[in-house]
């Protein structure tokens, strides 16, 4: 025991702006977005298939001279848009992700980075305030709910390695990435405190103790036809607009509608998210998943939206984009309260997870009932149940074998 370990956190806070500085951290946001979009022009427009990455700090620097717009953005926050950039593209060659898009109005979060600490200053003042400084605007309060580490004494230490500014439907807030030094917790036994979790089909968490996870809809049925209607308006809008023409105030008031109810539901999914993951890391020790393969997940998303069924194309689009980053978030949830709780997650190859029968571990043709159902066809077992379930077991045996391989503790023999 006694042993040290590096921790990273996000911490977030909203902050206390002034109807100018919001503003000015509006336009910063829309600069960031459009530096994002100038990028992609500069490397799909120019027909490049794997553009050399290293020649834009040229460009950068040339736009940021010549663009009055760009100049409102701080240099520190133009490079972490480029090195964000390039890193969509290198998660793209390595089959993470799909190729970066262009970064739309009424989709996009606004967003500004500050990747050096150095700049933020971070004091407390008092005891719910602290202060910071974000680069053109000057110091500004926000709202003090965690000690953050390596401000105050007697505080936890560690350090604040940079931060991100968000706006969502509540305003602007401050992400403060921290680093922290801690003990690491013991190690405990996995023998009786395994589980695995399937993202299942007919429900979205299933384990094989035959436990599950549901959620209902983010947005009621009101919540949702609101969405769409705004969505509905909005293209409408955006149809008539002239080129060079300025939004008029209800196109703005549509989009304004459309980020306020993304945010609800993505408020609701994060909570139910928060929930979910602290039970698991706290009723398990060593948890199992599929690895995590987003370029399939994006894929089979659009299956869905190419051969739509009834009604499937009025429909707002919303659950897909959520459940597209949902899977992602919880199992990163999940790494860190499991970790927290001095468990272990494992991520365990999908290939066969749930094709293979769990009860005899044979491979059957025709084995998939259904989508929801699992039947075996060896002769010798003949097991059926739940699709999501088998799938479950397989994930939690693959992750006891691995689990042992590695060796962080001895799995006891029997
Ligand atoms: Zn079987």
């Amino acid at each position: 025991m006694g042993e040290r370990a590096t921790r990273h956190r996000g911490c977030r806070a909203s902050l206390a702006l002034t109807a100018v500085q919001e503003a000015r951290l509006d336009q910063q946001a829309h600069a960031a977005r459009a530096l994002w979009n100038l990028l992609h022009e500069l490397f799909t427009v120019a027909g490049t298939r794997r553009p050399p990455l290293s020649y834009v700090d040229g460009e950068i620097r040339w736009a940021r001279a010549s663009l009055d717009w760009l100049a409102m953005l701080p240099a520190q926050a133009a490079q972490a848009v480029l090195k964000t950039y390039r890193r969509a593209w290198v998660n793209c060659w390595e089959g993470r992700a799909e190729a970066p898009i262009y970064k739309s109005r009424s989709r996009t979060v606004p967003a500004v980075d500050i990747p050096q600490a150095r700049d933020l200053h971070v004091t407390r003042v008092h005891r719910r305030w602290g202060m910071v400084n974000i680069p053109k605007l000057g110091r500004v309060r926000f709202r003090w709910t965690k000690d953050l580490p390596g401000v105050t004494k007697g505080g936890p230490a560690g350090r604040i390695t940079g931060a991100r500014l968000i706006r969502d439907a509540l305003g602007w807030h401050i992400v403060f990435r921290t680093e922290r030094e801690v003990q690491a917790p013991a190690t405990r036994d996995w023998t009786d405190s395994h589980v695995g979790i399937d993202r299942g089909i007919a429900v979205p968490l299933a384990l094989s103790d035959g436990g599950t996870y549901e959620h209902g809809p983010w947005l009621t049925e009101g919540e949702e036809a609101r969405l769409l209607r705004a969505q509905q308006q909005a293209a409408h809008r955006e149809h008539c607009r002239r080129r060079g023409e300025r939004a008029s105030k209800r196109l703005r008031a549509a989009y304004d509608q459309i980020k306020d109810l993304r945010a609800r539901a993505k408020r609701r999914v994060l909570d139910w998210q928060h929930k979910t993951t602290s039970a698991i890391a706290k009723g398990y020790v060593l948890v199992a998943v599929e690895e995590l393969d987003i370029a399939n997940m994006i894929k089979s998303a659009r299956g869905t939206v190419d051969s739509p069924g009834v009604k499937v194309a009025q429909k707002t689009g919303l659950n897909r984009a959520i459940a597209g980053e949902a899977w992602g978030r919880t199992v990163e949830l999940l790494g860190y309260k499991i970790e927290d709780q001095g468990g272990v997650l494992i991520h365990v190859p999908a290939p066969g997870t749930s094709l293979r029968c769990s009860e005899c571990g044979v491979v059957t043709p025709g084995s998939r009932e259904s989508q929801a159902r699992f039947v075996c066809r060896n002769p010798e077992c003949g097991w059926s149940g739940n699709a999501d379930f088998n799938a479950s077991r397989n994930i939690d045996q693959a992750g006891l074998v691995l689990a042992s391989a590695a060796g962080r503790a001895v799995v006891r023999q029997t």
